[in-house]
């Protein structure tokens, strides 16, 4: 009677190994998911997340947000190119392009070294 009673609890601790690992493996892909959603699209954060649980899920809510930061800094690096290489027309205050030294309305760029 006993090996039985034991067979059932050795099964029952079994089973809720089993699931424990699921739940890990379930937030495991949550978080991993989050980190795609950052721009981290490595899989080694889904085995930090599943194999050290808290310490995978702090590294993931710590990571940086590079989607934002792809988006963002080359908007920064033309915005500051256009506006390094545009000169503005005094007459008609239209931006100019520095290799243009005629502004559209007719007005020189040099006409204003006199
Ligand atoms: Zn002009």
């Amino acid at each position: 009677m006993e090996i039985i009673l034991t067979f059932i609890y050795v099964l029952f601790a079994i089973f809720l190994l089993i699931v424990v690992l699921f739940i890990d493996y379930y937030l495991a892909t949550c978080f991993y998911e989050v980190a795609c959603e950052k721009g981290h699209i490595h899989k080694k954060y889904l085995y930090i997340c599943f194999f050290f649980c808290f310490a995978g899920y702090l590294l993931v809510c710590s990571l940086p947000d590079r989607k934002t930061d792809s988006i963002q800094k080359p908007k920064k690096i033309q915005f500051s190119t256009t506006s390094g290489h545009k000169w503005h027309c005094p007459n008609c205050g239209v931006l100019v392009p520095e290799d243009m030294i005629r502004c559209k309305c007719g007005y020189s760029k040099n006409t204003t070294d006199k």
